[in-house]
């Protein structure tokens, strides 16, 4: 049995809705364009002859037990598989970070999805993508558009895909403050305490959601049209964001100020993006940045919208 390394690419939101509550209960009901980004962590997978499943990082941020969620992924196909497990015995999952952690770019869920797919080459399961899809989903609502990847419509949870046609042209510039970081727990339920009394009746959830589907953003993707993307770039999680992390609001204030294409917090933060149509200009908006705010605990990346999923490394 061989090993594999895995590419696990990052996601930014262009568009994320808070539709309400989610007409079975105990989520929220989401509309969002997610994107892949070529900002990804490295995935190895190594057979080990027992039965178990170590997980190694090489950052001290990300749990190595079972919290981990790409433990988690293994640990599920164990369960689902135990033929398989008891046949080829265990993996070791080692995660080469560069997903900054906690910042609204899926680095969890891309490396879940990175052991599912990893998983189901090493054990031959021939699983189907959609099957990792399902599986994906019991344990986390970003990790089935982490196996596709591109460019999606998610509705549900998130866990709904839609493709749209990819997105090649544009460039993103990333920033975070490396000590900052925002609950995505603590996000949604500040959102629920703040603006449930909006919340679409349970009975309109659906209209709602064919009104993103045939929507400006979708639209705007379809004829590539980098401008109305900007304009059009949307997050209801910056309302109860902004006003607490005057962080994150200068950051997007000075986005703004370099006249990018559009700029805004991807998923529930604290990580704030700005769209470029160059590699150039992308550069020089990260220098800008980093003069405009002197900080040592900015972190600043440039990355390429990316038209995969998970993949296999080439080398
Ligand atoms: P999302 O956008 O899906 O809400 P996120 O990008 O905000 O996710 P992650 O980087 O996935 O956040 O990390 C969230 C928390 O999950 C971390 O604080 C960490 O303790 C835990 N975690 C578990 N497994 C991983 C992993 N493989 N990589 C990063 N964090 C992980």
């Amino acid at each position: 049995m061989r090993s594999y390394s895995l590419i696990a690419p990052a996601k930014i939101n262009l568009y994320l809705e808070i539709i309400g509550d989610s007409p079975s209960g105990g989520y929220h009901e989401l509309a969002m364009v997610l994107q892949s980004i070529d900002l990804a962590d490295r995935i190895d997978l190594r057979p080990i002859g027992t039965e178990t499943i170590r997980v190694r990082c090489d950052d001290s941020q990300v749990p190595a037990d079972k919290n981990n969620l790409a433990y988690r992924a293994a640990d599920l196909l164990a369960r689902q598989f135990p033929t398989a497990f008891a046949r080829y015995g265990g993996v070791e999952i080692v995660i080469h970070k560069h997903i900054p952690v906690a910042a609204g770019l899926a680095g969890g869920s891309a490396d879940a999805a990175a052991v599912l797919v990893g998983m189901d080459l090493m054990w031959q399961l021939g699983l189907t993508q959609s099957e990792l899809q399902e599986l994906g989903a019991q344990l986390g609502s970003d990790i089935p558009f982490c196996i596709a990847g591109g460019t999606a419509l998610a509705t549900g949870r998130g866990e709904q895909l839609s493709p749209l046609p990819d997105l090649d042209n544009l460039y993103v510039v990333l920033a975070k403050y490396r000590n900052l970081s925002i609950s995505t727990a603590w996000a949604y339920q500040t959102y629920r305490q703040q603006f449930s009394s909006f919340y679409c009746a349970p009975d309109d959830v659906e209209c709602r959601r064919q009104r993103v589907h045939s929507g400006q953003m979708v639209a705007a993707i379809a004829h590539k049209d980098a401008a109305k993307i900007g304009q059009l770039l949307h997050n209801d999680l910056e309302k109860v964001a902004l006003p607490v992390y005057p962080q994150v609001l200068q950051l997007r204030e000075v986005f703004q100020s370099l006249g990018v294409v559009g700029t805004m917090m991807s998923g529930s933060g604290p990580t704030v993006f700005a769209l470029t149509e160059s590699l150039a200009e992308a550069e020089q908006v990260k220098e800008q940045v980093k003069s405009a705010i002197a900080s040592p605990d900015l972190d600043l990346w440039v990355a390429k919208f990316s038209n995969t999923g998970i993949r296999i490394a080439s080398d």
